[in-house]
């Protein structure tokens, strides 16, 4: 394994003291889609030292397409994406640390699941954990790369608190439903998020080596019109993060318990109360009003049109729908919540 590197540190700005130092930190990954995917697969290959992955969500057949570490195997199993994830890199790149988080993430956990890692990535697929993402790393002062990707192209800025704009001085609010083309009314190509991807890796890959030329603007790439734009970020001067420090998402206040999924037909709730669920039980309850299977890690519940994921932690995914109010019937009518 003498030589696992060596393209890296005959790199000039790398070197063999920055492999020392990619070798000496630790990110985490949020959401492992296509981004956090491609994302994960290049610092595990670079020899990152510590990785934590952090997804909510289980392997689907329609993922497949642009989630480059997942295979058929993952979506008949039924494995959470951050699991299937830390599988496939442990085969990839056994000396690397790699934690693997079956979580959503919010207001609750962000600041936990952040504060000992040196950079965030973004591998999200809303603005809403964008937004917590931002405010979280401006409060603890932990850079991190934003990226988004949508039908051919995608958007990546490098935000360094105290030193850079944040989020919130590009983007004042969370654009509101319907005014945002979103993956169900566009797709995604597999081939954008390999390139954000690539330079949310760089970014990161660049701090870590103390490299002074990181990308200080909003960058734009649109792949089907082979076109990319700069665009020259500031900061807000009445900016409520990076200037006020005012963190509404952190203290849970802007955070919604039901969240529709996107492009999924699918809705998530996460219950006010933590509370642990065993499978087995809820089985015996649930055995007699539908189909019920499960492993260590879900259980799956369908009746009628809908399926019911249900996490240990009581978080539930229903399919098969994006009506909030019928999400939450159901919730209630077999979670007993
Ligand atoms: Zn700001």
């Amino acid at each position: 394994m003498k030589n696992r590197y060596l393209s890296q540190i005959v790199f000039p700005e790398i070197g063999k003291k920055g492999q020392e130092k990619i070798k000496n930190a630790k990110v985490i990954v949020i959401g492992c889609g296509a981004l956090g995917c491609a994302i994960a697969n290049n610092l595990v290959r670079a020899g990152i030292g510590k990785i934590k992955i952090v997804d909510r969500d289980l392997v689907e057949i329609s993922n497949l397409q642009r989630q480059i570490l997942y295979d058929e195997e993952d979506v008949r199993e039924r494995i959470p994406k951050s699991i299937a994830a830390k599988r496939k890199l442990e085969k990839i790149n056994s000396e690397v640390k790699i934690e693997a988080i079956v979580s959503d993430v919010n207001f609750r956990n962000i600041e936990d699941l952040i504060k000992d890692c040196d950079i965030v990535l973004d591998g999200t697929d809303n603005f809403e954990t964008r937004f917590l993402i931002n405010e979280a790393c401006v409060k603890h002062k932990i850079p991190w790369i934003y990226g988004a990707v949508i039908g051919g192209a995608g958007s990546t800025a490098t935000i360094i608190p105290e030193k850079t704009p944040c989020l919130r001085c590009i983007i004042e609010e969370i654009p509101s439903p319907g005014n945002l083309p979103t993956c169900d009314t566009l797709g995604v190509l597999n081939t954008i998020p390999a390139v954000i991807a690539s330079i949310q890796t760089t970014e990161a890959l660049k701090i870590i080596v103390e490299d002074k030329n990181l990308n200080n603007d909003l960058i734009l790439i649109d792949l089907w019109s082979t076109s990319r734009e700069k665009i020259k970020i500031e900061r807000k001067r009445n900016c409520p993060v990076c200037v006020k420090k005012k963190y509404i998402f952190l203290e849970g206040e802007e955070i919604s318990h039901a969240t529709s999924l996107c492009g999924r037909n699918a809705v998530q709730i996460v219950p006010q109360k933590r509370s642990q669920i065993s499978f087995k039980k809820l089985e015996e309850k649930l055995k007699h009003l539908g189909k019920v299977k499960y492993n260590e890690f879900v259980l799956s519940f369908k009746t009628g049109d809908y399926e019911l994921i249900v996490f240990p932690d009581a978080r539930v995914i229903v399919k098969g729908t994006t009506d909030i109010s019928i999400v939450k019937t159901l919730y209630a009518k077999y979670l007993g919540i």
